[in-house]
């Protein structure tokens, strides 16, 4: 998974930020030191090793794996605050007017226009989410990912490692200025964002399943209509069906023949249909914990318009990453393509969210119309 990131590297993280100090060991696993309450949390002694390989031979080191108790105690670490932590980040902005020009040249939305009307400075939240997923077919896969949510606009990023230098540079808050209230629709934002994530990547996994699954059922229907052939011939051949045998006969022998016949059919469906659970593709997604970082920002305030209508939205610059934040698809949070905005409440769309209706062919807002076309109902 080319953005997932090895599960050491998130513990790392996620247990410096209380306070422990961790080290890699040459064999993959980590040395760890940890202030008593977080070792009577984590139910682990102060000081040890973890061990992340699913087969260590390492009696001391203590299972990290994902099926580890250890990985669920990482879970009891957030459970006191709904899976949440608080960190501030303390922002270096950049010259405003460097940022405006570039902010005016690179925003393109292809059915509107804007205009940039003020700067200004603010303080802003961003939600960094760790999300687990597990697929479960044949075989089974697993892996963690983070994303960065702008709680104010709803713009999400897509982390791997080389991005998360921030990492170091969180501090623990002393105190909080924004509330809470917005956490849920940056959590929204960042499931409907970890959906398309996950899908893209498992998309080369789920086309070979594709393939193996076909290779299996044109093998079963083979096998089975091979089988109907031959019965066929050996019956008719037994017992021919001709002139010479009464009608009576005759009717009874073709009723035993498409009875042996039936019953191998059932059961090419039946090994059928048991090929296709087996290949059948099974993705849970889940947010690990949250942890949301407050910082200083610049906002760029631009006033979008179509037709007769307009809309202030505030563009963010992102101190995290050094870069102004993308603009968000209000449909999917995981924009794809270029930007359009809907026609109803000037919602930001990307190509795949103002989508034609396959019915009607006409172009819809999923954001005003998320269960489908408003004209098909499809
Ligand atoms: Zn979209
Ligand atoms: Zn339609
Ligand atoms: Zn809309």
């Amino acid at each position: 998974m080319g953005q997932s990131r090895p599960l050491p590297e998130v513990i790392i993280d996620v247990l410096s930020l209380e306070g422990a100090l961790l080290e890699r060991t040459g064999n993959g696993s980590l040395e760890f030191v940890v202030p008593p309450s977080l070792s009577e949390t984590l139910g682990i002694p102060e000081h040890g090793k973890l061990s992340f390989a699913y087969d260590s031979l390492d009696e001391i080191a203590i299972s990290a794996t994902y099926e580890s108790e250890f990985f669920r105690s990482v879970d009891r670490l957030f459970s006191g605050r709904g899976k949440m932590a608080k960190a501030v980040y303390f922002s270096q902005l950049p010259h405003i007017e460097k940022i405006s020009k570039w902010v005016s040249e690179k925003i393109a939305l292809s059915n509107a226009t804007f205009r940039l009307q003020k700067v200004e400075n603010r303080r802003i939240a961003y939600a960094l989410i760790f999300f687990k997923y597990v697929a479960l077919s044949d075989e089974k896969r697993e892996g963690i990912f983070s994303l960065l949510v702008n709680e104010q606009n709803l713009s999400t990023f897509a982390l791997d490692g080389n991005l998360m230098t921030f990492w170091e540079d969180l501090k623990e808050p002393e105190e909080i200025l924004i509330g809470s209230e917005v956490i849920s629709k940056a959590l929204h934002a960042g499931f409907s964002a970890a959906s398309f994530i996950v899908k893209e990547e498992f998309e080369p996994f789920i086309k070979s399943l594709e393939r193996r699954l076909n290779r299996d059922i044109r093998r079963v229907f083979e096998y089975y209509e091979t089988l109907k052939a031959e019965i066929q011939k050996t019956f008719v051949k037994k017992f021919p069906i001709g002139k010479d045998s009464s009608e009576e006969q005759n009717g009874e022998r073709k009723k035993i023949l498409s009875g042996k016949l039936d019953a191998v059919e059932g059961e090419k469906r039946y090994k059928i249909q048991d090929l296709v659970s087996k290949y059948a593709l099974n993705i849970r997604i889940e947010p690990v914990c949250i942890i949301e970082i407050e910082t200083e920002s610049l906002a760029f305030w631009v006033e979008i318009k179509r037709r007769l209508s307009s809309r202030a939205f505030s563009l963010t610059y992102n101190p995290l990453l050094k870069k102004v934040d993308s603009l968000p698809c209000e449909g999917c949070f995981y924009p794809r393509g270029t930007y359009y905005i809907c026609d109803e409440k000037l919602h930001i769309l990307c190509a795949a969210c103002f989508r034609k209706c396959p019915g009607c062919g006409r172009q819809y807002c999923s954001a005003c119309h998320p269960k489908g076309c408003p004209r098909c109902k499809n």
